[in-house]
């Protein structure tokens, strides 16, 4: 692995575009020390103190190379454009989607998604949360400062279009760049992002939090969201991995009865510590709980939930979340790729079933699910039993990929 470490000699700063880059270099601080071993800990707050941007050594991040390979790739000077910021990395969450491209063949999880493949790295990590380090001369201080703690809403679009001005740029219709597939992303010390991508992160809210918020949690609530979900329904959630673990905990905080349903027996316990009420293991040995969707009818007094979810992608779950719906209720897919098959008429039509799709959040949404958690104080940090500090990477990845631990993070 050609991870070179940062050296103790002082940075040599890169040219300085402007006034503003030069006052934040001044209160911006990094000590270029990664932390090397033992359990990462995540800092508390803005740096402090006079310091600067990194210098070369310290501008590594970690980059897919296929094949269930990665490698430390240098990155150029973090210096911002005009309208854009240079974050602090100081969490940057570890994905189940980063898998696809963790494991397929170089360039292949591109390829597969429709995105072309330049051939240039690309840092990975698309959960970025972290401390503005260097802003740009055009970026309005009315919103944003050096020290700001931020997440990053991980795509960026034209800025113009419909979809973008409301705050969906992963709808753009020029097609978005998205952090950590096709733009660089956060697992590295800085990140540079347009600050139309900010999202701010309230201070009650540690770091690793905001990178969940940052995808799968906020994934979870956007979900939540669009099903209307209140205290009156009872939700059925199907699959309870880190986006669904999360729509447990939103779920329960909403005040909705939730049964929580995986097929592993060690998840659905899990989730009990997230608020479920009732937990079925699907397909499992004991009749009972072998058919969710009987379970779930038992649970129901026969009418089934007026709200599922699935977060599998599996057609099996998306199926059950279909065929556990009462009449009138409604069913949410964020689960990505595959198929399913639904027998629609007595499935969908006869029970007059409301079926919606959604995709990650906004910015607003983005916004409103990190207000949410704080204001309630849920424990979102629970997600994560793996922490890990960047130079740990290739082990990191190769944990992560065995699917048998919970969520993991990188912390800086
Ligand atoms: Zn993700
Ligand atoms: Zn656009």
């Amino acid at each position: 692995m050609p991870f070179k470490p940062p050296q103790a000699s002082q940075p040599s700063l890169p040219a300085c575009p402007t006034p503003l880059v030069q006052l934040a270099r001044l209160v911006a601080k990094r000590t270029h020390a990664m932390p090397r071993q033992g359990v990462p800990h995540e800092s508390t707050g803005p740096a402090s103190g006079a310091s600067n941007l990194p210098r070369e050594a310290a501008m590594q991040g970690v980059s897919f190379t296929g094949d269930r390979t990665l490698d430390f790739v240098a990155v150029d000077d973090p210096t911002p454009a005009p309208n854009g910021v240079v974050l602090e990395i100081k969490a940057s969450g570890l994905c189940g989607s980063d898998l696809k491209f963790y494991r397929a063949p170089r360039g292949g999880g591109l390829a597969a998604l429709g995105f072309k493949d330049s051939g240039a790295p690309i840092i990975a990590g698309h959960e970025p949360c972290g401390v503005i380090a260097a802003i740009g001369r055009e970026v309005d201080p009315r919103r944003h400062r050096v020290g700001d703690r931020v997440m990053v809403h991980h795509y960026h679009g034209c800025d113009v279009c419909e979809h973008c001005r409301t705050g969906w740029t992963q709808m753009c219709v020029d097609g978005p760049v998205v952090y950590g597939v096709t733009g660089n992303g956060a697992h590295a010390p800085y990140m540079q992002v347009p600050a139309s991508t900010l999202v701010s992160l309230p201070d009650e809210l540690s770091f690793s939090t905001g990178a969940a918020i940052s995808c799968g949690t906020g994934t979870a609530y956007g979900a939540l969201v669009r099903m209307n979900l209140s205290a009156r329904d009872t939700v059925a959630i199907f699959g309870q991995g880190p986006v669904g673990l999360s729509a447990t905990q939103l779920a329960a905080a909403m005040g909705a009865r939730v049964i929580a349903v995986d097929t592993s027996a060690a998840r659905a316990t899990r989730a009990t510590a997230f608020g479920a009420t009732h937990t079925i293991v699907a397909g499992g040995g004991d009749a009972s709980e072998g058919d969710p969707v009987a379970a779930i009818q038992a649970l129901t007094g026969g009418r089934g939930v007026s709200c599922s979810l699935d977060t599998s992608g599996a057609a099996a779950g998306r199926s059950a979340a279909v065929r556990c719906a009462a009449a009138w209720g409604t069913v949410c897919f964020v689960g990505e790729g595959g198929q399913v098959t639904i027998d629609v008429s007595p499935e969908i039509l006869r029970k007059q079933l409301t079926i919606i799709g959604s995709w990650t959040f906004s910015t607003v949404g983005q916004a409103d699910c990190a207000r949410f958690i704080a204001d309630r104080g849920l424990p979102v940090d629970d997600l994560f039993t793996d922490r890990w500090t960047l130079d740990q990477a290739a082990e990191a990845y190769r944990v992560f990929d065995g699917q048998d631990t919970g969520k993991a993070v990188f912390l800086m």
